[in-house]
């Protein structure tokens, strides 16, 4: 078993704790330590069987005798009672349908189905309004939900980060390509599509069918499938003939309208042919979102960047020391990274007063003695406080090599007011970049009330940069705000704002984030050697 695989089971084995609303600090303890095994570098099938799991963070007696059962018999003995309990392909198709888990499994033992076949025969018979509770209303937008034809859709968007280990495992396991939204590094994923190279689709089709994340398939075609998982995302499958693998490939990627300005699409066996006999350079996924048939610019990518410039430590809220992010960012082959833990201001969590800086100051240097000649920079991410002060007196964000400057608390505030604070932190000589620009949280907190035009102006006129935070949750600037800054004549960075070494990886994010918005490697600021970043 690989870190996946045993990541997937105890995964798994969270969501069933959270359905059958077991204590819900266990359900997450599972859900965390699926995703230390994920990021974890050994085999921690091997440090299981030899009694060393514990050695893992956040990995308990409890779970490392979970983990041991899974490794040695391949099970978790409790899981799969749970399983046969409570029906994960029911609770998938429910969830699906638009029912909530607990409400799935009551429908699915009122009505005595099993699978989500059973379910989908009971509907068809008109069973469903013999459940309690279950009027013709109900009825009749479940047996529409069910029937629903086209590309299905999952309630709400998913983040990019889960998209991709969603879909990205999926088509691991198939051998096959990431498509959709996932592939274009849409912010929020609505349509999760993997396609696969077969003669015959059978076999991928059964493979697809009993992968640990599809608990149920809900369409089912000669070279198409649509699986869901035990949340009731649907997962699309496309088993292209292998000469029209590249003619499929680019049409489950591209957005409808970008799709439809280069329809008609000849057959081909790979997407470069299907743009030469179209008489087109190929175009990055990134750029595929409105109908374009241009030359793509020269895109920033991920070997560009050469250092982080946006990262906490244990000194605020991050999870690793200063030595472990640095050591961590000089094994990804970074020439350099920032350290910018919070300031007071920042209120929830600790931030760093003055005299915390300089002793900060020190640890960086001892860490810069052992990682030489890779450097640490001394940075800090600034509160901008409601008056557009910032949080840290000149004079020591004057030692600092590299200033983030960040709105956090008071983000209701009207245009006028939000703008003249921003503007007002813009000016502060120390300031080297604005972060998270627009403060949004996808899908659950809409864009300050900033007017980006003016802020870009001001940034400008004072050499800040603006960031492109790679946070799943953030990505901001968005792909089309980036687009904004660039044109404004902005440089922008690509940053993690990482709380934790595996926070480091969302850099691809950003990075995409950037393509989206058509950035290239001179635009960002790191992806400049140490001398530029500190000149
Ligand atoms: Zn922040
Ligand atoms: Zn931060």
């Amino acid at each position: 078993m690989d870190n996946r695989q045993i990541a997937d089971r105890l995964e798994a084995f969270a969501t069933l704790l959270e359905l059958v609303e077991a204590n819900p600090y266990t359900a997450r303890a599972y859900r965390r330590a699926a995703e230390t095994i994920r990021g974890a570098g050994l085999p921690v099938a091997e440090l299981a069987r030899s009694g060393r799991a514990r050695q893992l963070r956040g990995i308990g007696p409890g779970i490392e005798a979970r983990l041991r059962e899974l490794v040695e018999t391949g099970e978790i003995a409790e899981l799969a009672e749970l399983e046969r309990e409570l029906a994960p392909d029911l609770v998938g198709l429910g969830r699906y349908l638009g029912l909530g888990a607990k409400r799935s499994v009551e429908l699915a033992r009122a009505l005595d189905v099993r699978t989500a076949d059973e379910f989908r025969e009971a509907a068809a018979a008109g069973r469903l309004r013999t459940v309690p509770g279950i009027g013709p209303k109900i009825e009749a937008r479940l047996l529409e939900a069910l029937a629903r034809e086209g590309q299905p859709r999952p309630r709400q968007g998913l983040l990019l980060g889960r998209a991709w280990e969603l879909v990205g495992g999926v088509a691991a396991a198939l051998d096959g390509q990431a498509a959709g939204d996932v592939r274009r590094w849409r912010d929020s994923c609505e349509l999760l599509a993997v396609v696969c190279a077969a003669v015959d689709p059978g076999p991928v089709l059964e493979r697809f069918a009993a992968l640990p994340q599809i608990v149920a398939v809900i369409e089912r075609a000669e070279r198409r499938a649509v699986g869901v998982t035990v949340d009731g995302v649907p997962v699309e499958l496309v088993a292209a003939e292998p000469e029209r693998f590249g003619t499929v490939l680019v049409r489950a990627t591209g957005s409808p309208d970008y799709v439809e300005a280069l329809e008609p699409l000849p057959d081909a066996a790979d997407e470069e042919a299907v743009y030469r006999a179209l008489g087109l350079q190929w175009c990055p996924p990134e750029l595929r979102e409105q109908p374009f048939r241009g030359e793509p610019p020269a895109l920033v990518e991920p070997d560009d960047i050469r250092g982080d410039l946006h990262c906490h430590t244990t000194w605020s809220d991050g999870r690793a020391s200063v030595e472990e992010m640095g050591r961590a960012a000089r094994e990804r082959g970074y020439d350099y990274l920032a350290i910018c833990d919070h300031t007071p201001a920042v209120g929830a969590v600790r931030g760093l007063t003055s005299g915390d800086v300089r002793r900060q100051a020190e640890e960086i240097a001892a860490a810069n003695e052992v990682l030489a000649p890779f450097r640490v920079l001394r940075g800090i991410e600034c509160d901008i406080l409601p008056d557009g002060r910032l949080d840290l007196p000149d004079e020591v964000l004057a030692e600092l090599e590299w200033v983030q400057a960040s709105v956090h608390g008071g983000q209701r505030m009207p245009r006028a007011e939000m703008t003249k604070r921003v503007v007002e932190a813009l000016r502060n000589p120390h300031v080297s970049c604005l972060s998270h620009p627009t403060g949004r949280y996808i899908g659950r907190r809409p864009e300050n009330a900033l007017d980006l035009e003016r802020a870009f102006e001001v940034a400008l006129e004072e050499g800040v940069a603006v960031e492109v935070n790679g946070l799943p949750d953030r990505l901001d600037l968005s792909g089309a705000h980036v687009r904004e800054a660039l044109e404004a004549g902005l440089e922008i960075v690509c940053s993690t704002d990482a709380h934790s070494v595996r926070g480091l990886g969302n850099m691809a994010l950003s990075v995409a984030t950037a393509r989206r918005g058509g950035a290239t490697a001179a635009q960002v600021v790191n992806t400049r050697p140490l001398d530029a970043i500190l000149g």
